[in-house]
């Protein structure tokens, strides 16, 4: 036994020498704008709980009455002992939220991409992805055994080189080989958008199958915060539009939304819905409420004082390249050990936001990752500016 512990600790210390040591920090109550680490009062610029719904009153009443009604645990996969009715309320909310004839819903995120692009893909298919597509969405495109080809982020030019090259070699008149391309609407380390609309006539003239991943914009854009895709007016044409419902919507859970085709399908053939145990009732009915909420004048009470904190941010910190389209703003440094010392000297100022290093992005890409939400008040972000400009960060 030591000297299996031995060779991990040797390589966790190869870690600690890169800067790429990662370590988890107890958090005493309930997510917020401001937390609490080891007696510390920090404010908070690291969550992805854009809205600040996580601690919503109305999401913790749903959540209430449904462990109330249905019990804490699901107790199997919904194929095995009966589908919740939560789980099918938050189904036809979603659809009708997201304008897609059907949804499905996953126990998170990274199993809904890991189950669809598994089911829908396989060897003699091909997968087209942006460089900096979510780490779940690459494990998935590895684990169908498709053809992997990967264009330059957001560029179209090498994006149809290779939906060219997939086309010519694989779509021979008698093939069924099929290209899949999987984009995300808002990158969720660089926070800026993908050209979806020029991305969906190239899928078009291509003949090929397109899968979104809204995570970073569900809730946010959009009208309602219905997402990206609904802000473009390019939602219809889109085969597979994806999501999380852990984000903006402050629950727990992934969804998939589109026809009725596809939700069936993938109740037969998704790998991680069928094997694995329905989510708790209680993320479910969560959820719903907060799809509601999203869609209700709160939501928009809330997207104004998020829009209106980054407008704060945007118009007194003086940094290139972010478009500020988003809840994110990196603040790139570079050299990793650089980006873990600017996150601890803000620490020392009782601010908490994440150095992003490889392999979350590439090798020399390290980065601050501020996240902004309709929680923080504009006392926070003028805190939050003079914090990073004390380290000589945006002046
Ligand atoms: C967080 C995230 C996921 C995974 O969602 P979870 O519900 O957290 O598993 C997928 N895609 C993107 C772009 C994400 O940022």
């Amino acid at each position: 036994m030591s000297s299996f512990n031995d060779a991990l600790d040797r390589r966790r210390a190869r870690l600690h020498e890169q800067g790429l040591h990662r370590e988890l920090r107890r958090v005493d109550a309930a997510p917020g704008p401001r937390i609490e680490i080891g007696g510390q009062k920090f404010l908070n610029f690291s969550s992805n709980d854009y809205l600040g719904l996580a601690n919503h009153p109305a999401l913790k009443i749903a959540a209430t009455q449904a462990i109330e009604k249905f019990g804490a645990g699901a107790g199997a996969s919904r194929l095995i002992c009966g589908s919740l009715a939560p789980f099918h309320e938050l189904e036809e909310s979603l659809a009708a939220f997201k304008k897609t004839g059907a949804a499905l819903t996953f126990s998170t995120g990274y199993a809904a991409a890991l189950g669809t692009i598994t089911a829908l893909v396989g060897k003699d298919d091909v997968i087209i992805l942006d460089k900096l597509v979510h780490a779940c969405i690459v494990d998935a495109a590895k684990l169908s055994g498709a053809k992997l080809r990967i264009f330059a982020h957001n560029d179209l030019n090498d994006f149809e080189a290779k939906l060219k090259w997939a086309t010519e070699k694989f779509r021979t008149p008698n093939s069924e080989s099929r290209i899949l391309i999987v984009t995300e609407s808002i990158f969720s380390m660089d926070g800026d958008a993908a050209p979806l609309r020029e991305i969906v006539a190239l899928k078009n003239k291509y003949g090929a199958w397109l899968m979104v991943d809204e995570a970073h914009a569900t809730g946010i854009l959009g009208k309602n915060g219905r997402g990206l895709a609904d802000e473009l007016g390019v939602s219809d044409q889109i085969e597979i539009q994806m999501g999380t419902l852990g984000k903006a919507l402050g629950a727990s859970g992934g969804y998939i939304g589109g026809s009725r085709a596809l939700v069936d399908f993938l109740v037969n053939r998704a790998r991680s819905f069928i094997f694995s145990t329905a989510p708790v009732p209680a993320a479910a009915a969560a959820a719903t409420a907060a799809i509601h909420l999203v869609q209700s004048a709160d939501g928009e009470a809330l997207r104004k004082n998020l829009f209106a904190r980054l407008g704060e941010f945007n118009s007194k910190f003086k940094i290139q390249n972010s478009k500020f389209g988003s809840a994110i703003i990196p603040v790139m440094l570079g050299d990793e050990a650089k980006a873990v010392a600017a996150a601890a000297k803000l620490r020392g100022q009782n601010i908490f936001v994440p150095a992003i290093r490889y392999p979350t992005v590439a090798r020399g890409a390290a980065r601050l990752r501020l996240t902004f939400s309709a929680a923080h008040r504009p006392a926070d972000v003028a805190e939050l500016i003079a914090g990073l400009n004390q380290l000589g960060i945006g002046t």
